[in-house]
């Protein structure tokens, strides 16, 4: 803290103001990101700290441009007008990008969850991990090169695990990709080599992750995963299933980045094959495929894949309704597997399981409470996922992450 050291070092005596004040810096960002202190008052006391302190942390984020601070009184409630908080209109952005199967999507996001006009792509000829990876990191150049905001780092979600922290990719069954393919440094490379204009920041800084994973972080933060202590996302996108937990606001993502992979859990033995080379997964049972297959149709192979199976999952016919309960059972019984494993307080579904989820709510919670060990005595909410591309809203959060950490990085190169 560069103005205020006094009131810190008066609070905290035993440690020097500078660092005292410089790690709150990352948990009150976080906290305005998320929308959880809209006053500095909710700051002060999310943080735990004296008025004092949060006004320094707060003067601090707004010297460094992330953060607005409006001291115009709120409202005309009794007690004392608290300073409002707000990130920055203005501030700094990052590339937000994902790889899925029906084609590529792209945004700029500043903080607060919030994408800036996202792109979407259809898929190039070529789907080889260099050429797609470039494409990719061309598409997020674009965006960085026509934006009057600085641009401090790329994420990136793709449909595949990825391992920590090496960042490779295993099992990337939609293209094909050699399992083990080093993806966080053939992107890193393609970024490198890209053009991201004047106000980007210099050797932009890449991360890559799973969809799915991010997509919980997604809904924790900024949808309906907020105050959920042990969330499970379960999603089932443009193809296959995918899943992720988030305890206490991390994602769990177990020794080797590689945890819930809940799309290979069997809920069929006699079932449909699955290319991981097994029966009856869910990944095979629950995604939009599964479903047209269960309503004995065809999709058109000419338009998105995911966009016709949210359409039959709403549609009112007898033919439809049936597919969806035979879809539902299946998913009920994955889940059912999943809570007694994982007790979670919140499940919150997304993709097509959203749409199934809408057409059948009392038929799932059945299915699940049936099977679970504690389901007719206290049932886990299931709940539909809020947030629009939270697959590209999490790999902004990924993007920021280094940010959330440590603010004072913004000034960096
Ligand atoms: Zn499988």
């Amino acid at each position: 803290m560069r103005r205020e050291a006094a009131p810190l070092r008066a609070e905290a005596p035993r440690r020097p103001a500078l660092d005292r004040g410089r790690s709150l810096l990352g948990p009150a960002l976080q906290l305005v990101h998320t929308g959880q202190a809209p006053t500095r008052s909710a700051l002060t006391g999310a943080l735990d700290v004296t008025r004092a302190t949060a006004g320094a942390v707060t003067a601090e984020l707004e010297a460094l441009g992330l953060i607005t601070v409006d001291s115009r009184p709120a409202g005309s409630g009794r007690g004392r007008p608290s300073h409002r908080l707000a990130v920055a209109e203005d501030g700094p952005v990052v590339i937000a990008a994902q790889i899925h199967a029906d084609g590529i999507s792209a945004s700029l996001a500043g903080l607060g969850g919030q994408l800036i006009a996202p792109v979407h792509l259809p898929l190039p000829a070529a789907t080889d991990p260099v050429r797609l990876l470039r494409a990719v990191a061309e598409t997020g150049a674009a965006l960085a090169r026509d934006a009057r905001r600085r641009c401090l780092g790329i994420g990136l979600a793709l449909p595949n695990p990825v391992t920590e922290p090496d960042g490779t990719a295993l099992a990337a069954l939609h293209f094909g990709w050699p399992s083990g393919t080093p993806v966080a440094d053939l992107f890193a490379a393609e970024v490198r080599r890209a053009d991201h204009g004047p106000r980007a920041r210099t050797e932009l800084p890449s991360a890559v992750a799973n969809d799915a994973n991010l997509a919980a972080l997604a809904e924790h933060r900024h949808g309906a995963g907020r105050d959920s202590r042990h969330l499970l996302l379960v999603t089932s996108g443009h193809r296959g299933v995918g899943g992720a937990l988030v305890i206490d606001g991390r994602l769990h993502t177990g020794s080797a980045g590689l945890a819930l992979e809940v799309g290979h859990v069997t809920v069929d033995p006699q079932g449909r094959l699955c290319p991981c080379g097994n029966r009856g997964c869910l990944n095979s049972e629950t995604d939009p495929d599964a479903l047209f297959a269960a309503a004995g149709r065809t999709p058109d192979p000419a338009l998105p894949l995911f966009g016709q199976a949210r359409e039959l999952a709403a549609a009112d016919t007898p033919q439809a309704r049936a597919a969806v309960e035979h879809v539902v059972d299946r998913l009920g019984l994955g889940l059912a597997g999943l809570v007694n494993i994982l007790n979670p307080d919140r499940i919150v579904l997304s993709g097509l399981h959203l749409d199934l989820l809408a057409a059948a709510p009392e038929r799932l919670a059945a299915v699940v409470a049936d099977r679970c060990l504690w389901g007719r005595s206290g049932r886990v909410p299931i709940v539909p996922a809020q947030v629009r591309h939270a697959g590209l809203v999490g790999a902004a959060e990924l993007a920021w992450q280094p940010y959330l950490a440590d603010p004072q990085a913004v000034t960096a190169a």
